[in-house]
């Protein structure tokens, strides 16, 4: 890779947070601690308090215990939509249920709630929408549908942290279970690692059992004083989900810089804006009314009438040093759902025609001016007409 690649993706890790894993590598305690317990209670401090947060090794982890914590078993069937990573629809069939994917708002990117609510059945048990890109879904109308046909919603919040949705973060919206994604990309990154926020304190309580091998400490800390930490008991058959002190300790300090990172993201989506405005491609959908967008990804769409197809795009952007991605292949797209769903693109025609001219751009904080400076310039160039 020629030196002034300019990466897709950078986590912007400070002095501060490798000072953080130093000192729980010095204190000897590397796993799950009081590092972690302090990122669950600094989290819940950032989304306004009264509720809880279950950390663990990814969001993928986090999905997995909320959908067993809701009660989700073989042949039920949850909503979520094709437009996504195959993380988000993987939990679900973990459990022997089924996903049952929809298309997406063409104007959102996110899941389409007429979709959601065409696609219920009597084994319908949940909603799964995605915050694609960092932009909230239309939450009132699932929560509204979720509301008349008593389903479960648990928002993969893996790329909106932070966004907001009627001015209140993702996260507090009254959901079921909202899942952050640490993964090394993601807005706060960790490496890897995940977060459960819930409001219910029943919900969190199976997470935190789950999250360690279904070990309920709880029953003996209760009923025990002092020096019988040894005693535990396993209640069900739990996973080894827990998050490390050293991911923890890269988080405390991402997420106390949360609003920092976001602000340096956002000034970049404003620069591709004002610089792409007048090129063959659609902008990023954004947020109604002042709502933020967590500006995760930057993906424009490329116009009908663009002088070159999404690929050549790519290609010409890589050949100029500049690091890209598609968000997503969608799921209908990918062999094991195609084959074990018997999916077709014309199902999905907004999700297909999305991903045939999307194209993710790089956009974190690390970039410097000369970088953006030349993602504009290579941009403009391939894009202008004639
Ligand atoms: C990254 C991502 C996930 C998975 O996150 P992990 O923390 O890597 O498990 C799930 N859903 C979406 C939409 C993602 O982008």
């Amino acid at each position: 890779m020629r030196p002034d690649f300019i990466p897709f993706a950078l986590p912007d890790i400070g002095e501060d947070e490798i000072a953080e894993v130093v000192d729980s590598l010095r204190t000897g305690w590397i796993t799950s601690g009081p590092k972690t317990q302090r990122f669950e209670q600094d989290m819940a401090a950032f989304l306004g308090g009264s509720l809880y947060c279950v950390a663990v090794s990814s969001a993928t982890a986090a999905l997995h215990i909320a959908l067993e914590a809701v009660g989700i078993r073989a042949e039920d069937e949850v909503i979520t939509t094709t437009h996504t990573f195959t993380g988000t629809a993987e939990v679900i069939s973990h459990f022997g249920a089924h996903p049952r994917f929809v298309d997406i708002n063409p104007a959102t990117l996110c899941i389409d709630p007429r979709a959601v609510e065409a696609a219920i059945t009597p084994r319908t048990r949940a909603v799964l929408p995605v915050h694609y890109g960092g932009m909230s879904c239309d939450m009132d109308a699932i929560l509204a549908i979720a509301a008349r046909h008593k389903l479960r919603v648990i928002e993969d919040a893996a790329h909106a942290i932070p966004a907001t949705y009627h001015g209140k973060l993702i996260g507090t919206l009254g959901s079921d279970a909202t899942v952050f994604s640490f993964y090394a990309t993601k807005p706060v990154a960790t490496g890897e690692g995940g977060m459960l926020i819930t409001r219910d304190p029943a919900l969190a309580k199976r997470a935190r059992i789950m999250r360690l091998h279904g070990i309920d400490r709880d029953a003996f800390d209760r009923h025990t004083a002092g020096c019988s930490s040894w005693r535990y008991d396993v209640v069900a058959p739990g996973y080894n989900y827990s998050l490390s002190d050293l991911a923890a300790s890269l988080g405390i300090h991402q997420l106390r810089r949360a609003w920092e990172l976001h602000k340096g993201r956002t000034a970049i989506a404003g620069r591709y804006d004002a610089a792409f405005r007048d090129l063959p491609v659609q902008l990023p959908p954004r947020p109604q009314n002042a709502d933020l967008h967590a500006w995760h990804l930057y993906v424009v769409r490329l116009n009908p009438d663009a002088p070159v197809d999404r690929d050549t795009f790519i290609q010409r952007l890589n050949d100029a040093g500049v690091g890209c991605s598609v968000h997503y292949i969608p799921l209908h797209l990918q062999k094991y759902w195609r084959e074990t769903y018997s999916l077709r693109a014309e199902e999905f025609p907004h999700s297909q025609s999305a991903y045939e001219r999307a194209v993710s751009l790089p956009i974190y904080t690390r970039m410097t001016e000369k970088q953006q400076e030349q993602v504009v310039a290579t941009v403009r160039s391939i894009l202008k007409r004639g």
